[in-house]
């Protein structure tokens, strides 16, 4: 895989697909600009090299239409508030004869931000003709949208085909997130890393269960929590009241239990919430009640497995964390994972939006800017974007 400091810059505009899907707050402000700063170590080193850029993102689900309250200018703004200098510019179109002539105009360190992507329903759908008319905007491609690799829209998997092998690059995002996941992939062989301990919780249960299977055979133990654990506490066979389970992946749980069922700790006690609306602690889950956390006696299990660890990965919060009430088992496992002296790796966006709310972000080893993206890339050790950019 090239980097930045394989392309030949000179002659040209880069086009830099960068992933500043911020969360935004209810009037539109940019509640944290965490993945904006994520890419200014790539950004100022283009900067430096004295070469114009064009940057071109997505932002929430516009469905492929413009949204005004999806508008990236703001972003433009924030960016310009955080680079030490040069001009930022927005345009209002994705693509077309305006966009072109914005491009011709700038100088060398300038940046403008494309209008977002999403607002042209080509980019979902792959397009190669929209991807085209991206490319011809640059004579250099580099991504370093690690969070978007894992998909194949027109920005991430059609426009790199456009550019010779020589003339695309990761950014230094890319660069970073795969050294700290290549470690999760390919350590574990190593004596060093273990005991190796992996920590599940979260909702979408689909996305996970590949991640956790792959990770079954190099782990020495598989933590599940969360809305994640009901399913396979219903694949066991018992009673889960009222619990969120996919119904459609008990096999794939069951599966799961067969090959790795004893590295596989699941919750012995939970925080319910009963049909009157009491929230207590049980062991059991009665019908009728709904499990949202995991109990102390859970979370001091947990604290103790990843106290012991030499590499603990995190994804997926330990109950509905947007209440307060269930919120107890969530920092517990953060605060375990960041005290513990090991290699930490964590991903997620939930999850990383939890570290990050508790502070926590810099007592970790790395924290993944990717939530599909990096559970992908567990799964697979690839993501087609990637792929893409490595053909020769
Ligand atoms: P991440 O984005 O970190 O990968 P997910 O998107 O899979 O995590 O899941 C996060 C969501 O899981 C949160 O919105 C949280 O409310 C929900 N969740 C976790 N545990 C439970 C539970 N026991 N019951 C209901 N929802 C839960
Ligand atoms: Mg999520």
């Amino acid at each position: 895989m090239r980097t930045l400091e394989d392309l030949d810059l000179r002659g040209g505009p880069v086009l830099v697909r960068v992933d500043f899907n911020v969360p935004l707050g209810e009037d539109g402000d940019i509640k944290d600009d965490w993945r904006i700063r994520a890419a200014l170590p790539t950004l100022n080193y283009l900067q430096q090299q004295n070469v114009p850029c064009v940057l071109m993102t997505h932002l929430g689900r516009p469905g492929g239409k413009a949204d005004d309250r999806l508008r990236l200018s703001p972003l433009a703004k924030r960016l310009a508030e955080l680079l030490p200098t040069g001009n930022v510019i927005s345009t209002r179109e994705v693509t077309g004869n305006s966009v072109q002539a914005q491009v011709r105009q700038l100088k060398p360190g300038d940046f403008l931000l494309l209008e977002n992507l999403r607002f042209d329903p080509r980019e979902k759908h792959g397009d190669a003709d929209f991807a085209k008319q991206l490319a011809d905007l640059a004579t250099v491609y580099v991504n370093d949208a690690f969070a978007s690799c894992h998909r194949k829209d027109a920005s991430v998997y059609e426009v790199p085909k456009h550019f010779a092998p020589d003339r695309r690059a990761v950014g230094l995002l890319v660069q970073r997130e795969l050294a700290a996941l290549g470690q999760i992939i390919d350590g574990p062989n190593q004596p060093f890393v273990q005991p190796f301990i992996a920590v599940f919780g979260g909702a979408k249960v689909a996305d996970k269960l590949a991640a956790v299977r792959a990770l079954a055979g190099r782990t020495d133990r598989i933590l599940i929590g969360g809305a994640m654990a009901y399913t396979f506490i219903k694949a066991l066979g018992e009673e889960v009241g009222r619990s969120k389970v996919e119904d459609d992946h008990l096999n794939a749980a069951r599966d799961i239990l067969k090959l790795a069922g004893d590295k596989v700790m699941l919750p012995v006690d939970h925080e319910i919430e009963e049909a009157n609306g009491h929230v207590l602690r049980s062991t059991t889950i009665p019908y009728g009640a709904t499990a949202l956390d995991i109990g102390p006696d859970t979370a001091s299990m947990f604290q103790q497995e990843i106290e012991r660890a030499s590499t603990v990965l995190w994804n997926g919060p330990m109950g509905k964390i947007e209440d307060e009430r269930f919120f107890a088992g969530t920092r517990s496992v953060a605060e375990s994972v960041a005290r513990t002296g090991a290699t930490t790796v964590v991903g997620g966006g939930e999850t990383a939006e939890v570290v990050r709310r508790l502070g926590l972000q810099d007592e970790v080893s790395h924290l993944s800017t990717g939530g599909g993206a990096f559970l992908a890339f567990i799964a697979e050790g690839k993501l087609p974007a990637l792929s893409v950019l490595a053909e020769e």
